[in-house]
């Protein structure tokens, strides 16, 4: 048998017969190593350890610290509990399972009513059972006919189905732990008791291979880790997010709902219409600064406007489609761009007038599919903080230079840390020539880094026009949202032929970019208010103020104080109701409010209030006249310091 040469990540090359397993590498590397392997890696391809090489190849061992663990373990944790449901209800029939990115794992099952909190239990203690047992699991090649004959015996017809699907000519692959075989690919852990940590979640009922018209079938849902204090901090993060749910926080708050008869669109209350307001407000304020223009365009267009833009075939699905009184397709629009670019068209242009920024918080609508609709995470209607910037092509640079300066500036605003800039690169369609955009992903990844950000890369994932670059933050519960983007757009202004006069006196076609700070504010506001949990900056928060007399007698003074806080255009609330002080200002704190001024006998007689606030600040509070109160409050607003 010839042998073959395995490059290891520390440079070294083994030298190890054809044939060998992933599992014999990492022996021949360590007998640790050896133990603690849970796959292997290929050309960033997990493989299963027991999988055999042929021919030379660079090779990593996955071990529990590697990020590529959890989904390996997880995996397996899917056979497992395909095995405990087989031992707790022998009648059931195993279908398939998966492994999604939150960290959880599925399998579906055909048993003859669905599982009931108990049963999850019975089966979670039954893979408790089987992880102490420590099965190795094995791996084995048949044919078709073979894996068609075993599960026929088996009794899974399901599964028996499933084989059918494998396209011909492929390897089949039976893996066993046990007694218990599935058909699956890997790649699994070594031995069950390397899941150091499973729970189960839910079950809830799911069409045979989705499909209403076949019987249903009863899912699974689980989590599995290597060690018991993941799965402890997993489950604590999964409850906090609950906590956080924009939708729970929204309804406490009162921010906004969504009725049924407008599915996707929220109804924003008027302390949500604060809130994006005052973000609205917030971004509009620095349009001067950055030389931004605000314009309005139509809701409505001709859908000529979108096959000009290349958007009807491209989204059509996803727009509200409408008659004209003369018989046209209409189209509400579903992005500001187009619009944008007829204005642009609209008067002739010259290199004086570049750049040309314009800026447009108008209501976009698409028609989303309603299984996906979400809060306002997944809307229907929604409006960005969009702009779109027509400069000459040299100019690009310094346009997103500015526009980095922007996003940090309201980032800041919004005490928004830890974000990690990326560059998204030519996807495999793309539009143009692998000329330019060799020079426009250059040069924005020349940009991130003059901007002082370590620059990231998403190869392949920009869109067809053009690259990108997108500002992911990570909010406190570590998950990370996609907020700003710029992108370099090489087909709509030829698609709408954007002329411009040049320098030499000659027509040039402008260079153009779609930029979004917070991007959608719908999207926005959920991730916000999951990240603060409700506790907006001073700036934003929709009540600024609770005013909170002790006592009846103290009513007649609040009130002033009140009149003075709202005649200076800061949002108070003065609490009349006859309630102990210590449950006013619980009440405040739940509701979040970022500054309680307490008024009792010593603030009536002196004309001052004392100020509680919700964060931060340690030190006992102290009284301060009305006036200096007030006037404090209006600068630290204004300054949008938090
Ligand atoms: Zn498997
Ligand atoms: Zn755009």
């Amino acid at each position: 048998m010839s042998e073959i040469h395995i490059r290891l990540p520390d440079g070294q090359t083994l030298e190890v017969p054809e044939g060998s397993t992933v599992l014999d590498v990492s022996r021949r590397i360590g007998e640790r190593l050896a133990r603690a392997a849970l796959a292997g890696r290929i050309d960033g391809k997990l493989v299963d350890l027991r999988v055999p090489l042929r021919g030379d190849t660079a090779l990593e061992i996955v071990t529990p610290e590697d990020p590529a663990a959890g989904e390996v373990i997880r995996h397996s944790a899917e056979h497992v509990m395909a095995d405990a449901v087989k031992r707790a209800f022998p009648e059931a029939q195993i279908d398939v399972g998966r492994v999604d990115h939150s960290e959880k794992f599925q399998y579906d099952f055909l048993v003859d009513r669905p599982f009931t909190p108990d049963d999850l239990e019975k089966i979670e203690k039954e893979m408790l059972g089987i992880l102490a047992e420590g099965a190795a699991f094995t791996r084995e090649v048949v044919t078709r006919d073979e894996a068609i004959a075993l599960f026929e015996s088996l009794g899974e017809e399901l599964k028996v189905s499933r084989i059918g699907d494998l396209p011909d000519g492929e390897e089949i692959t039976l893996f066993r732990h046990g007694d218990f075989v599935d058909l699956c690919r890997g790649p699994h852990v070594q031995r069950v008791d390397q899941i150091g940590a499973v729970k189960l979640l839910e079950a809830a009922g799911a069409y045979w291979r989705g499909d209403e018209s076949n019987p249903m079938l009863q899912r699974i849902y689980g989590t599995a880790f290597a060690t018991r204090n993941e799965l402890t901090a997993y489950l604590e993060a999964v409850e906090e997010a609950r906590k956080r749910d924009h939708r729970r926080v929204g309804a406490a708050l009162d921010l906004f709902h969504i009725d049924p008869l407008s599915p996707g669109s929220p109804f924003y209350h008027p302390k949500g219409t604060v809130l994006y307001n005052g973000l609205v407000d917030y971004v509009k304020s620095l349009y001067p600064k950055y030389g931004y223009q605000e314009v309005i365009t139509p809701q409505i267009f001709r859908t000529d406007l979108f096959k000009i833009s290349g958007h009807y075939d491209l989204f059509r699905e996803d727009m509200f489609l409408m008659e004209g009184d003369e018989g046209e397709e209409m189209a509400v629009k579903p992005m500001n761009c187009p619009g944008h670019c007829r204005l642009f068209a609209h008067a002739k242009r010259s290199y004086r007038d570049l750049p040309l920024r314009f800026a447009e918080f108008s209501r976009l609508h698409r028609n989303e599919r309603s299984g996906t609709l979400t809060g306002l995470s997944r809307v229907r209607t929604f409006s960005q903080d969009d702009a779109h910037i027509y400069c000459e092509r040299d100019k690009v640079p310094e346009e997103i230079q500015g526009f980095f300066e922007m996003t940090r500036e309201v980032y800041q605003g919004l005490a928004l840390e830890g974000v990690k800039v990326c560059v998204s690169t030519r996807p495999q369609k793309f539009l143009g020539n692998p000329a330019d955009w060799d020079r426009a992903e250059r040069e924005l990844i020349e940009a991130v880094e003059r901007a002082g950000y370590p620059c990231g890369i998403k190869e392949g994932e920009g869109v067809f026009y053009g690259p990108k670059v997108e500002f992911d933050f990570e909010d406190v519960l570590g998950r990370a949202w996609t907020l700003a983007t710029v992108q370099i757009d090489m087909a709509m202004p030829g698609r709408f032929g954007l002329r411009y006069t040049g320098r030499d006196g000659g027509e040039h076609e402008p260079a153009m970019l779609h930029r979004a700070v917070l991007g959608s504010l719908e999207r926005f506001i959920a991730i916000y208010v999951e990240h603060t949990g409700g506790d907006f900056p001073l700036w934003l928060a929709p009540v600024q103020v609770a005013v909170l007399p002790i006592a009846e007698r103290h009513l007649e003074f609040a009130r002033r104080v009140s009149a003075a806080l709202l005649g200076a255009g800061i949002r108070a609330e003065l609490d009349l109701r006859s309630e102990k002080l210590g449950f006013k200002i619980r009440e405040a704190e739940v509701a979040k409010i970022p500054i309680m001024a307490v008024v009792g006998d010593q603030e009536q007689r002196d004309g001052t209030v004392t100020p509680r606030r919700r964060r931060g600040s340690k030190r006992s509070a102290e009284a301060v006249a009305v006036d200096a109160f007030v006037a404090e409050l209006v600068s630290e607003i204004a300054g949008r310091r938090s």
